[in-house]
């Protein structure tokens, strides 16, 4: 008998084996993730392993199977289907005939070490070119950073190690701790510039935001002692970041603008994390825009202009993001060849990132 689902590592298949559950494993989407699974767990390569995330990128569900908030018509939903977020030469858009061999080696200087920038790295020193990584912070990883407090995103914190790991064992120069200008780029004197610089939170204007705490700061703190919590924005980044806390025992509200929340996720992702929120008894107010927060009230109405204020202990806003400015960095690059990847294009998800990344990398020869 064998067994099939969400199996993405060696010693996840072999303890299945080893207990008498199943006589072997079969894996799906995780072959996707990494063809070379198999080979890597044979020869002792085991952390070199992507594992999959499960995040349902390469199949969302289907509308037959009554998925019917997935944003793509048939044909495109076609061609997204096996498309890996984590393994970007799965993408059916990329022609991967079209990138010739380098002409030589060349002095690439990325900037940002998050998801996209690692992964330019990787790329690009796998083709040969001399790379230099430069990263404000004092470790690899960028927004990714907040699955090390996450208690849902084990896969993900998986991947982003394995993502730094590869930049380390690699011959590429690590920055920490600069921030990046135009200063640093003449000094450098790349042949070829990747800009990775990411996306910072968007703070619309309503009264009284700046009292309250951009969601992913609930990963900086060691404990939120506050019980009630209101989270103002029920995208996908609200919703993640309030379950963490109902899960952490505080009571959660999200209030959320359109008719449902997570609506930036879809299918069966959204299925699973709905489902989730509900077990956890956080409270959703869909429809409703926020119009004033104070240090323990958030004012709300709906679309005709009936309004709520709902009472909470802390207050916290997800209320989308926007790329960071690259002109003066592009601009101190002069005529050499600059690329943006990741969330400075537009604040997406892991496979933008390194979808966008790779394409990068690949077009430098
Ligand atoms: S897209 Fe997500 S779920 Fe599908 S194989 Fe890749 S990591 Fe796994």
């Amino acid at each position: 008998m064998g067994v099939v689902g969400g199996i993405n590592s060696p010693e996840m298949a072999e303890k299945i084996i080893a207990e008498g559950k199943a006589d072997y494993v079969i894996l799906g989407r995780q072959m996707i993730a990494d063809p070379e699974f198999v080979n890597k767990a044979a020869s002792g390569r085991e952390s070199e392993i992507r594992r999959c995330v499960r995040c349902f990128n390469c199949f969302p569900g289907s509308p037959e199977e009554g998925y019917t908030d997935i944003p793509y018509d048939g044909v495109t939903l076609s061609k997204k289907v096996g498309v890996c977020a984590i393994n970007p030469e799965t993408d059916t858009e990329v022609m991967f005939s079209e990138f010739g061999k380098p002409e030589k080696s060349r002095k690439v200087l990325i900037i940002g070490g998050g998801p996209a920038g690692m992964q330019a790295a990787i790329t690009a020193c796998n083709r040969g070119h001399k790379v230099t990584l430069v990263d404000e912070h004092t470790a690899l990883g960028g927004v990714l950073n907040f699955t090390d407090i996450d208690v849902d995103k084990d896969d993900l914190r998986a991947f982003k190690n394995l993502l730094a790991a590869e930049v380390q064992k690699r011959n590429i120069e690590v920055i920490y701790g600069k921030k990046a200008n135009g200063d640093l780029i003449k000094q450098q004197r790349p042949e070829a510039l990747i800009l990775a610089i990411g996306a910072t939170p968007s703070m619309p204007p309503i009264k009284g935001l700046n009292t309250a705490a951009q969601a992913l700061e609930i990963f900086n703190q060691k404990e939120i002692k506050e019980k009630r919590i209101i989270m103002i924005g029920g995208g996908l980044v609200g919703c993640e970041a309030g379950l963490h806390l109902a899960k952490s025992g505080h009571k959660v509200t999200i209030i959320e603008m359109l008719e449902k929340v997570a609506k930036d996720s879809f299918g069966m992702y959204r299925e699973a994390l709905v489902q989730e929120m509900e077990k956890y008894e956080i409270s959703t107010l869909t429809g409703h825009h926020c119009m004033e927060i104070t240090s323990n009230s958030v004012r709300c109405a709906d679309e005709l202009g009936n309004e709520k204020t709902l009472a909470a202990d802390r207050i916290f806003y997800a209320l989308g993001m926007k790329s960071n400015k690259t002109d003066e960095l592009k601009s101190a690059a002069g005529n050499i060849p600059v690329f943006e990847i990741g969330d400075c294009i537009h604040p997406g998800k892991v496979d933008a990132a390194l979808k966008t990344a790779y394409l990068a990398a690949m077009n430098i020869i």
